[in-house]
């Protein structure tokens, strides 16, 4: 039987010069862990996974199975087709008359079209900017009147939310939503089951590049999407100068990595055939 003995031990750490006790072998180490740290950094800059699902291993038995892209039950849709490179923009929470504007016309002069996120209240402010984003080839989807978290509310409450933001929408257009995010996409079971009933589909997002946070520059926001980026993502921004000011570049920055742009009916229609057909049969039964 093999048994080390400090002789053994330290004999070995001599044949290999390492030891602990050197200032070389502390050396050694610190740069390892600087390493490491670095690894670390890079990795969670560039992943496009959370860490929650990286470790999950339900999330990986889904997404193995295909059912990560989109659920039947709940209409939700969460990811684009893995195999096709092609991304959605979402901008969240306008019309803003300060940025709308300016981020239809980025979107024009690049010949992209984008879904918005509109927020009923808005929409009843700024009327003009919804019927400009939809006369662009833009969508717009619910994303409630007041943007109050809708598991927070009553059901009367709720359906309060998501009806006004239709009504609001369709005196404007006189067409109906069916794409909804939830705000802050803060939901239950519950919530689901409500916004199913009223013929939604739920629409998530797999990059979020944090146009949120006032403190963050563009350059941040320019990066940060970029990263996390990867086939049939859905990259969530704001209704936001910010947002505008990043937008440019990164138009500029997914194309040079290979990607289009759909808007999230076309990329519903690009899911894999199961997955599409499901979506469409909900679709139809709504319709
Ligand atoms: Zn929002």
């Amino acid at each position: 039987m093999l048994t080390s003995s400090p002789t053994r031990v330290r004999s070995l750490s001599r044949f290999s010069g390492f030891s602990l006790r050197t200032g070389r072998g502390r050396l050694i180490l610190l740069l390892l862990a600087l390493l490491a740290v670095a690894l670390a950094f890079w990795i969670n800059e560039h992943r496009t996974l959370t860490w929650k699902q990286a470790i999950n291993p339900i999330y990986w038995y889904h997404r193995l199975r295909g059912e990560d892209l989109y659920d039947p039950q709940t209409a939700f849709l969460m990811h684009g087709n893995r195999a096709l490179p092609e991304v959605a923009l979402t901008f969240d929470d306008g019309p803003h008359i300060e940025s709308r504007a300016r981020i239809l016309d980025i979107l024009q002069s690049n010949h992209v079209h984008a879904t918005f996120f509109d927020v009923g209240r808005r929409m009843d402010e700024n009327p003009a900017l919804v019927r400009r984003t939809l006369a662009e080839g833009n969508e717009i989807g619910n994303h409630s009147y007041w943007h109050n978290r809708l598991d927070s509310l009553s059901p009367r409450d709720r359906h309060r939310e998501i009806n006004d933001t239709d009504i609001a929408f369709y005196r404007i257009t006189g067409r109906h939503l069916t794409l909804l995010r939830p705000p802050g996409m803060r939901y239950n079971p519950t919530v689901l089951a409500d916004i199913h009933a009223l013929g939604y589909t739920v629409v998530g997002y797999t990059t979020a590049s944090r146009d949120f946070d006032p403190t963050e520059t563009a350059d941040f926001i320019v990066n940060r999407t970029l990263n996390r980026v990867e086939n049939g993502s859905i990259i969530l921004l704001h209704d936001y100068p910010e947002t505008a000011v990043a937008l440019p570049r990164i138009i500029a920055g997914l194309r040079a990595r290979g990607y289009r742009f759909v808007t999230i009916s076309e990329m519903l229609a690009h899911l894999p055939d199961r997955r599409r057909r499901a979506a469409e049969r909900y679709a139809n039964q709504i319709n």
